[in-house]
């Protein structure tokens, strides 16, 4: 079996094994926007790109720029966000959150775009295991810096999975946090797994 084969195995499993597609399609997710942009981050920067923003997320990150997305939402059918993706025609759809994989059936839903010919993204805050995200989504992954408030919520083992058409995303709230980024990139020799990028947080930072 191949790298592929056996990370998507290990996907199929994690999104609850032998459902019909028919039954795939009716699981539900909390859905707090639907919408078509350009991508302003990662290596698609500028690509048009649908995104889907689920509700929910575990963290309470110190610059976070989407806490209206913590709550409220409508539940959709996979069928139904399929059909929203849709309507915008575009072919790169960016599910993001809050933190996606908060909702277990959003590996449902990446598998889902996955099959109906998207280039999907999955933007996670890293604390979550992304062991059963679908083979063909590129996972972009946060590190969360000590300035976040969130550092003790890395889950380390993720980086076991991340391959190298995934990416690593340290947002940096000041020195003190690039000072410890590049120190982690160097201990976990980051370089050499992904692209690693290093992204300033809303507001003023380095003086
Ligand atoms: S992980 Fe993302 S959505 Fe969640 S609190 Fe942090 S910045 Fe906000």
């Amino acid at each position: 079996m191949s790298d592929e084969d056996s990370a998507n195995s290990t996907a199929r499993s994690k999104r609850g094994g032998q459902r019909s597609v028919a039954e795939e399609l009716e699981l539900k997710l909390r859905i707090s926007e639907i919408f078509y942009s350009l991508q302003g981050e990662t290596s698609r920067v500028g690509l048009p790109t649908v995104f889907v923003r689920l509700t929910g997320c575990p963290l309470r990150c110190t610059y976070c720029d989407t806490t209206y997305a913590f709550s409220g939402g409508q539940n959709m059918s996979i069928a139904q966000i399929l059909e929203e993706v849709a309507r915008r025609h575009a072919r790169y759809v960016t599910v993001t959150g809050g933190e996606p994989l908060a909702q277990a059936n959003c590996l449902n839903l990446l598998c889902a775009l996955c099959d109906a010919g998207y280039e999907v993204s999955l933007e996670t805050g890293g604390a979550l295991d992304v062991s059963g995200v679908d083979a063909r989504v590129v996972k972009v992954l946060d590190i969360k810096t000590p300035a976040s408030g969130e550092v003790e919520k890395n889950l380390w083992s993720n980086l076991a999975v991340m391959t190298a058409r995934d990416e690593i995303k340290f947002v940096l709230c000041d020195e003190a946090d690039y000072l410890w980024a590049r120190q982690v990139l160097r201990e976990r020799g980051l370089a050499g797994k992904c692209a690693v990028l290093f992204s300033p947080a809303p507001g003023p930072i380095f003086s």
